[in-house]
């Protein structure tokens, strides 16, 4: 059996992988090795426990590193490839899997290596199923942010390795780069959300919501028919299995009747309490704590009482 290859455009996604790779480490008794596409990341990720790390450069853009990652998969006789499963992170695993033809498992939320082949668990129909899968090895495995804690250590040793990849491919060429704006945070590293849904009658109940969000200092989410249909709030802030996925100390919800859709992007949170008027809610299935009531009378009750 060969070693783990782990690869996110995104740092903290790249830690959260070295995790899972470390975990698969130690059952696997084969080498760490971490791809990198900033030299700050790269010492990070070498630090924090791999024991190779190879900088990439050269390309325009991350997905044009789908070829070079999937060369040195290869070449290394990776078993296992970890990518973060960001947009960009899915279309690169896409790639690399297609590269190295081999099985892709996506979003999984568990990783073992049992009997030589890759186990692996992840949730099925919109968070309604988990599904145990085992897949032969090689294989790459995209695996959602937040799905891992980051990897802590520190005083790591591990080897930085500079590859210059540029000869891209000359089908390609990228013109211009263009960041979308956000409106306001990342919704997705908040700690603590207030999340609205349609029990709200008007946007200018949202107050009720935002004041509790101040006592509580927390960020607003939505359902999606808040942000989608309404476009009382920004995409941006809307969760679940089409939008933000969250994984906050505390998710409060304020007349969201907790569809399977919204669910699946909030049963990660620590604490989940939901305030609804209708005792039949699914929304109290996934909750820790639940107040059935109207919310016009619940929130301004609990912001008084967050703010003593
Ligand atoms: C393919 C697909 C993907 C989807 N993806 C997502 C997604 O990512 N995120 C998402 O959120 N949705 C998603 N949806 C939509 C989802 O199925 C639900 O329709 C949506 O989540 C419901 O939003 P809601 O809870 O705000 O509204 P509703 O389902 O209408 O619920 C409103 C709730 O408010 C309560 N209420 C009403 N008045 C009050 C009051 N005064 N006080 C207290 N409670 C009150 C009601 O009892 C009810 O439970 C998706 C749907 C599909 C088909």
């Amino acid at each position: 059996m060969s070693g783990i290859l782990i690869f996110s455009e995104n740092n903290a996604t790249a830690l959260e992988l070295l995790t899972a790779g470390l975990g698969l480490k130690a059952t696997m008794n084969q080498p760490l090795c971490a791809v990198a596409l900033a030299e700050e990341d790269a010492a990070a990720l070498a630090a924090a426990g791999a024991d190779k790390v190879i900088l990439l450069k050269g390309r325009d853009w991350p997905e044009g590193y789908a070829q070079p990652i999937a060369e040195l998969a290869a070449k290394d006789l990776a078993a296992v490839i970890l990518i973060g499963g960001t947009a960009r992170g899915k279309d690169i695993a896409a790639k690399v899997a297609d590269g190295l033809d081999a099985g892709l498992v996506t979003e999984a939320q568990t990783i073992e290596i049992v009997d030589d082949k890759l186990q692996t668990t992840r949730l099925k129909y919109g968070g309604l199923a988990v599904a145990s899968e085992a897949t032969v090895l090689p294989a790459v495995v995209t695996v959602a942010p937040r799905t891992f804690d980051k990897a802590t250590a520190a005083g790591g040793q591990g080897q930085i390795i500079s590859l210059d990849t540029a000869d891209g491919d000359p089908r390609v060429k990228v013109s211009d780069l263009c960041p979308i704006e956000r409106q306001g945070v990342d919704i997705a590293a908040a700690a603590r959300i207030v999340c609205v849904g349609r029990g709200l009658s008007q946007k200018e109940d949202l107050a009720l919501a935002e004041d509790l969000a101040k006592a509580l200092t927390a960020e607003i989410g939505c359902t999606r028919g808040i942000a989608e249909d309404y476009h009382w709030l920004p995409v941006e802030r809307y969760i679940g299995i089409s939008g933000q996925k969250v994984k906050p100390e505390v998710y409060l919800s304020l007349g969201v009747s907790g569809q399977v859709q919204h669910v699946a992007g909030i049963r990660d949170s620590k604490i989940i309490v939901a305030v609804d008027s209708n005792e039949k809610a699914p929304i109290f299935e996934a909750a820790d704590y639940g107040i059935v009531g109207d919310l016009y009378e619940v929130a301004p009750l609990l912001t008084a009482a967050f703010k003593k």
